[in-house]
């Protein structure tokens, strides 16, 4: 096992943090003001500009294969940019991206949907979860059903992060004969409605679908092979929220430290009373375990290994790991952190859901403990027997 970054590794990481600190870290307090007028994100134009920008560094589609224009990126490098970019609030990602899933598409389809997604003209969104079935995810009732060379689609989508927003959907359906994936595009007849939650960060809708017709042309992958399509995306996805929690803690451990050495009260800094250090040194501690589960997760999808029990288990344990540590930073700034002109109370708030979606915490308990007790996976895995 080796975690050491080539010069060329290194170059990547820190071109991003270059870019974090020049073109992110100075939008943060004009992010923090749209956010507390009720107006998320960053203006679109400004939005474009940092895109052009990224792609001038050669930053554009980190996972997106060679011969879509992409970085194509091993899943290691993919984390450490992932964890650099998450140590602002601002939310930016690098363009040229689109679900791992719809790669699977037809030629056809990759030109309707997967190549406009790449180069940023079309929005998607995936549509797995219903009112009656979230972490039972096999439980959906959105049917299809054939009509002559048709499919009719029926059913309720809810918490479908950017639905609102998309003009084309990835929507799980229950056809003959099994769960199956369909493209849709708005116009053929679906309608969405946002869900307030608690943070600004992926805004979810429920999508209606009342008897929408699509051609047979719109299943994506084969009929019935729906839900493994639907696990390949959950499982990409945990990798990438493990490794944004350790760019998070990370950027909120700076500022603890920062604000502990400068504030002082009764005469001294409060960061030379232990109880302050002692938030320090677990924060330290919990971030560091939690860095190594995300990059030991990548590492074993970079050598091909089955990657979804360490995908588990750094996904549960850095969900709640930037939690804590979130909290803790707010404790240390007192007053201060409750505000909302730090990033402090915003991620305090955003870092929730990490924890529900992509898999809850339970979820990912259960298949921790169902891998150990099926043998599936040993107890230290291959580093306790190699
Ligand atoms: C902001 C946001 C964005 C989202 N984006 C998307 C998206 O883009 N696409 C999409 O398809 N879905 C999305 N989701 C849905 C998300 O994946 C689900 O909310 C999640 O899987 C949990 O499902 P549920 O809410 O129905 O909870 P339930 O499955 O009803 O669970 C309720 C509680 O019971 C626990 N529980 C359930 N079963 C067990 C068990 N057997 N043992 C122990 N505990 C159990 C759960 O862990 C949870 O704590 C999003 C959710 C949110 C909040």
């Amino acid at each position: 096992m080796d975690f050491a970054l080539t010069v060329e590794d290194r170059d990547i990481r820190d071109t991003v943090r270059r870019f974090v600190q020049r073109e992110l870290l100075p939008r943060e307090p004009e992010f923090l003001r749209r956010e507390r007028s009720g107006e998320p994100g960053l203006p679109h134009d400004e939005l474009a500009e940092l895109q052009r920008k990224a792609r001038e560094f050669g930053f554009w589609g980190l996972a997106t294969p060679a011969e879509w224009g992409g970085m194509d990126l091993p899943a290691m490098l993919q984390s450490l940019v992932t964890t650099e970019l998450a140590t602002t609030c601002v939310p930016f990602r690098f363009g040229g991206a689109a679900d791992n899933i719809l790669f699977a598409a037809t030629p056809a389809q990759q030109e309707a949907y997967l190549r406009p997604t790449i180069e940023g003209v079309r929005r998607g969104c995936f549509a797995l979860t219903e009112p009656g079935a979230g972490s039972d995810a096999r439980a959906i009732s959105t049917t299809a059903r054939r009509d002559g060379a048709d499919w009719l689609i029926n059913g309720q989508k809810t918490f479908i992060t950017g639905g609102h927003e998309a003009d084309y959907a990835i929507v799980f359906a229950v056809a003959e004969p099994g769960i199956t994936a369909f493209l849709i595009d708005r116009e053929q007849g679906w309608t969405s409605s946002p869900i307030p939650t608690m943070g600004s960060w992926h805004e979810p809708a429920t999508l209606f679908l009342d008897d929408v017709r699509v051609p047979d042309s719109a299943v994506l992958g084969e009929v019935g092979t729906g839900f493994e399509l639907a696990m390949r995306w959950i499982g990409k996805g945990r990798h990438t929220i493990a490794a944004q929690c350790v760019g998070i803690a990370t950027r909120c451990l700076q500022m603890a430290v920062s604000y502990a050495n400068t504030r002082e009260t009764f005469g001294r800094t409060i960061g030379s009373n232990q109880g302050i250090g002692w938030m320090l040194a677990d924060s330290e501690t919990e971030l560091e375990a939690g860095r190594w589960l995300a990059l030991r997760a990548a590492w074993d999808a970079d050598r091909g290994a089955d990657a979804r029990h360490a995908a588990a288990l750094a996904k549960l344990y850095c969900t709640g790991m930037v939690g804590r540590v979130v909290d803790r930073a707010l404790q240390i700034h007192g007053g201060l952190g409750y505000t909302r002109e730090l990033p402090l109370e915003w991620w305090y708030r955003s870092v929730r859901v990490m924890r529900i979606f992509e898999g809850t915490d339970e979820m990912q308990r259960m298949i921790i403990s169902r891998d150990l007790l099926r043998g599936h996976s040993r107890i230290g895995g291959h580093l306790a027997h190699p």
